[in-house]
């Protein structure tokens, strides 16, 4: 376990952003974790738990209280069945199932992060999302101070949630258990639109593991995002905002303030999403009211290969970051009426204030 004192943050984190810490503790294993849990509940000091830092706008204050780095290891393969250590480099342990001859994850390279984060928003990209193949999550529960496993349908997966997500004070997740596929060296059903016109294949098909993984990470690669600490467009927290579910009342409205700004003949984005929902593109969104790729005079700018990512272009502040995010969820409403709500996590900040 290591500590450190007035520890900045911003090069944790993957928009290189926000203030120091009072304190950071790197634990390298899960007793470690623990540990500097259950000092920093006993002392009523506040905790802030840290993986890889790509989904983290810190502020630029920084973090009064104990920042906890989960570096703990830990890549274990019986048969189909995967344990992962929070703490293992996510794209990593993807490209060894891949190795392995085993499908569920493949579609989800190049996600950057921590294992034990994959939970926490149900990481999805391409078709597959963890909710899919996690069958239980152990975590130590603050609440009860105990550590405890939490099955598939305990986790209360939905589309970049979670209770992890809803209780977030709550649980630190030590340990991730996936139910994976041995489909001959196959991927599993390639449900992406995109990806299935890349690889020249229908839906539903399947392709071999090794050829799934790399066509997304060329897509991802594209489209910056995948990690690059050359290119600017990388250093961000991927998508900035979650895709719009409306319900059927919410999408006649959009669809009517589409039409008046875009035309009788525009059809916006829609895809289905459960009972009575429909899921639209915040992309499109973006990119229509105005905020096209590369938007942006100052440190924060639109990504040039994405709209969808906010991008620190190196001299940047979080306060840089959360005005552009304003401008855009602003402009977003002022259009379509519909507002964009952040993905990544803030710490000591909100795009509300
Ligand atoms: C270039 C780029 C591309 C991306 N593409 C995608 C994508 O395609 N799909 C997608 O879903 N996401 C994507 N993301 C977002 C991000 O990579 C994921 O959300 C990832 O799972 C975050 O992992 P992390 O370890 O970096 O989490 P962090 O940023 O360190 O933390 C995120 C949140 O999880 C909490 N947390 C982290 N570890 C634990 C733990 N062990 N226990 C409890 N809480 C924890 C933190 O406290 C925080 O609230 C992208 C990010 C970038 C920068």
């Amino acid at each position: 376990m290591q500590e450190l004192h007035d520890a900045p943050l911003a090069p944790l984190t993957t928009f290189r952003l926000g203030g120091p810490a009072t304190r950071l503790i790197t634990a390298g294993t899960d007793a470690e974790v623990i540990d500097a849990v259950r000092a920093a509940d006993d002392t009523g000091t506040p905790l802030l738990v840290i993986g890889g830092g790509s989904n983290l706008v810190i502020g630029d204050k920084g973090f009064e209280g104990t920042a906890l780095r989960i570096a703990t290891r830990g890549f274990e393969l019986d048969g189909t069945r995967l344990e992962l250590a929070a703490g293992e480099v996510w794209t990593d342990a993807v490209a060894r199932t891949v190795a392995a001859g085993l499908a569920g994850i493949e579609c989800l390279a190049g996600i950057p992060g921590s294992a034990g984060a994959t939970p926490i928003q149900n990481v999805g990209a391409y078709g597959q999302e963890v909710s899919a193949t996690i069958t239980d999550v152990v975590a130590y529960d603050r609440a009860t101070r105990a550590t405890v496993t939490l099955t598939n349908e305990e986790c209360a997966f939905s589309y970049r949630h979670s209770r992890f997500k809803a209780e977030p004070e709550r649980y630190v997740v030590l340990r991730v258990r996936f139910q994976l596929e041995d489909a001959d060296g196959l991927s599993a059903p390639v449900k992406y639109a995109e990806t299935a016109r890349v690889l020249g294949v229908e839906p539903g098909d399947r392709v071999p593991l090794a050829r799934a993984r790399e066509t997304v990470l060329a897509l991802r690669a594209g489209k910056g995002m995948v990690l690059d600490p050359e290119d600017h467009d990388t250093w961000s927290a991927g998508s900035f905002f979650t895709n719009p579910i409306l319900t059927e009342e919410q999408f006649a409205a959009f669809h009517a303030c589409v039409r008046e700004h875009l035309g009788e003949g525009t059809e916006p984005p829609a895809y289905p999403a459960g009972e009575g929902h429909t899921k639209t593109s915040a992309a499109w969104l973006i990119d229509k009211a105005g905020f096209t790729k590369g938007y942006g005079s100052g440190p924060v700018r639109i990504s040039t290969k994405h709209t969808l990512a906010l991008t620190n272009r190196g001299e940047a502040t979080t306060a840089d970051l959360l005005a552009l995010a304003r401008e855009v969820v602003a402009g977003v409403h002022d259009t379509f009426g519909i507002t964009l709500v952040n993905e990544p996590v803030t710490v000591g900040v909100s795009l509300d204030d």
